[in-house]
């Protein structure tokens, strides 16, 4: 009896692990994922977007949730099943390097009001908005992001409970690297009143020298945070090159990065001198320090809204900041900052309307879609972002070809996450849950 539980649970791992060769029986899986087998893909197109190019007739051998191989001459072994996507264009699964799962604004409430944010923290509960998230990461992965940098305003670390439910099996959404708590200069984003100063508490975790600023990152890295997020320019007091230093020397020391939201140019240098690997928002740069950003190599995570978001005025100022990166060779990434809803659209149906910036500023596509994924790849140090032997099997299709129009983006009908189906033939595919099981909480560890 205790060796046929062994054998069992050793299946059940084998099968999370996504080891089940195609050629044997599926064992029950311990949980909601949908397996994980050797598959052949047959592609009509395969989008290679370090090239920009799209290569005619290929096929993409999956295993163990890996790409194995790819070619027009691929051999798999016989009775491998073949997912037919000869119609299709293939490419990477696509990224967010700053979204906002567990966070949705009041209704009616203005984008550029920070009240909104202060009024969501205070009324919202976390259980409340880590439900919230739940929808959110299923729309993300519907829409066909296969990894996202949940990057802050999570209440208190709901976050890494969606990191811990997707990991787990519990609830499908793409991969999560969480944040924590955003760590700012006293106040974070928020004015507070002196009766109530706790009232920011817990969107924000207020360090104020470099010695605090260590100390709020190992609290989030051991509640299971896998990068930072500061908040470094929304009080008169900034944060300084050193407080900045110190938290990129800490979370570096785990291999962690840090992402600085900055909106002004000074804030802006301060922490591309400090060494972040992303500067979110960036409104205001000069054109030097674009051109410094290009020369550290930090990357621009623009979450431009869209112009019916964010006002005439301020779309212009973000649009020619764009052509501004672009002529200074300033690396960028996608982020989108979608905390709102509008009737009618899902989560991951606004955040792929964050495109916008770059089309209207002329971005040519392949570098759009590079944006998108490979770029994002790199700055959340994930083994995702190309189809490239090697490589994780993160993979979606659509009709037309995104190097022609990017909007080809919004008809993905196809999903596939580490080797698994999420999404076929336009019908998003999640089996209730079996067996379910807690995954431990731990801190995170490094992707790569
Ligand atoms: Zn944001």
């Amino acid at each position: 009896m205790k060796r046929y539980r062994l054998l069992v649970s050793l299946l059940a791992v084998s099968a999370l692990a996504g080891t089940v060769s195609a050629q044997n029986p599926q064992p029950r899986r311990p949980v909601g994922l949908p397996p994980a087998s050797t598959v052949v893909i047959r592609a009509g197109h395969v989008i290679d977007v370090a090239s920009g190019r799209a290569v005619p007739n290929q096929s993409i051998l999956v295993q163990e949730g890996k790409i194995a191989a790819i070619g027009d001459r691929v051999v798999a072994p016989d009775g491998t099943p073949v997912i037919d996507l000869s119609g299709s264009y293939v490419m990477p699964g696509l990224m967010d390097a700053h979204t906002h799962l567990a966070m949705t604004t009041m209704p009616g409430a203005s984008i550029n009001d920070f009240g909104s944010y202060y009024y969501t923290g205070l009324i919202e509960t976390t259980a409340f908005r880590a439900i919230q998230g739940v929808v959110h990461a299923q729309s993300m992965l519907d829409a066909g992001f296969v990894w996202i940098k949940d990057i802050g305003n999570n209440a208190l670390y709901a976050d890494v409970e969606l990191r811990r439910g997707v990991e787990g099996g519990w609830i499908p959404g793409p991969n999560i690297i969480a944040t924590g708590r955003i760590i700012a200069p006293f106040g974070g984003q928020f004015q507070m009143q002196p009766e109530k100063p706790d009232l920011g508490n817990p969107e924000y975790y207020y360090a104020d020298s470099p010695d605090e600023v260590r100390k709020a990152v190992r609290e989030n890295i051991h509640y299971g945070a896998g990068a930072i997020k500061l908040v470094t320019d929304n009080q008169p007091y900034n944060y300084s090159i050193d407080e900045i230093r110190a938290a990129v020397e800490e979370a570096g020391d785990v291999g962690f990065t840090v992402a600085a939201h900055a909106y002004s140019d000074e804030a802006i240098r301060k922490a591309v001198l400090a060494g972040v690997a992303s500067i979110e928002h960036g409104n205001n740069p000069t054109d030097e320090t674009l051109r410094l950003m290009a020369e550290k190599g930090t990357y621009l995570v623009g979450t431009d809204f869209p112009a019916s978001q964010s006002g005439q005025a301020a779309w212009e100022r973000i649009v020619a900041r764009n052509r501004r990166a672009l002529a200074a060779g300033t690396p960028m990434a996608f982020g989108s900052d979608v905390v709102y809803s509008r009737p009618g659209w899902t989560r991951g149906e606004l955040t792929l309307e964050f495109l916008e910036s770059f089309t209207a500023a002329g971005f040519p596509n392949d570098l759009i879609l590079r944006m998108l994924t490979m770029n994002n790849g790199e700055l959340l140090r994930v083994n995702s972002g190309q189809v490239k032997v090697g490589f994780n099997a993160d993979l979606v299709a659509m009709d037309a070809n995104p190097l022609d129009d990017v909007h080809a983006l919004n008809d993905i009908h196809f999903v596939m996450k580490d080797g698994r189906v999420y999404k076929q033939d336009g019908e998003f595919r999640w089996e209730m849950p079996r067996d379910p099981n807690n995954p431990r909480r731990k801190p995170a560890r490094v992707a790569r």
